[in-house]
């Protein structure tokens, strides 16, 4: 299966963007790649988001075991009680605080990164099915979509915002949108 570059009108050059950005024998320049790969996934958690979320969780433990504790620990002072039974549970809310902030900080930083777009999990499938249809051309550096009824050729740098407003309007007819 191959398909025609609209530019150069030849099949010798094309690949499906799919396949050529993991193409191990012909690969893409790594910035040509960035701009043909798809963007993460939205609502997956940072790496160091859920480490806080472990640390969080694992504190809740030795809370928990204070908190049932009868050992006062030998210091009757009610602030000493107070954190003694409770200590465990603040730092664990701290953490897990820290890491829903990362979390959310990690989220706007990358909808900002791809143009506000995609912002769900649907809206990021919808990308996927415009993205696993386009073909480029690696001769004129262009992407299209090989069944197009009105073919025209999009240049690398603009392909992440026409496949995101491809994407986002099936119904308009397939072409560059800036
Ligand atoms: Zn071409």
């Amino acid at each position: 299966m191959s398909a025609t570059c609209p530019t150069c009108a030849a099949a010798d050059e094309t690949a499906a963007v799919r396949k050529a950005v993991l193409d191990a024998d012909r690969p893409l320049d790594p910035p040509t790649r960035e701009l043909l790969s798809m963007p993460p996934e939205p609502g997956r958690t940072s790496a160091a988001a859920t480490v806080f979320f472990v640390l969080g969780g694992l504190l809740c433990i030795p809370g928990l075991r204070a908190l049932f504790s009868d050992d006062s620990g030998g210091n009757s002072s009610a602030a000493y009680q107070f954190g003694y039974h409770y200590g465990g549970f603040s730092i664990a809310a701290v953490l897990l605080g820290i890491g829903y902030f990362l979390h959310s900080d990690h989220r706007s930083h990358r909808g900002e990164a791809t143009g506000q777009w995609p912002h769900t999990s649907e809206q990021w499938h919808q990308l996927e099915l415009v993205w696993r249809e386009a073909w480029l051309c690696r001769r004129c550096r262009v992407a299209f979509l090989r069944d197009s009824p009105a073919p025209s050729a999009i240049p690398f740098a603009q392909f992440r915002e026409w496949a995101a407003a491809t994407a986002q309007n099936p119904s308009t007819p397939m072409g560059p949108t800036l």
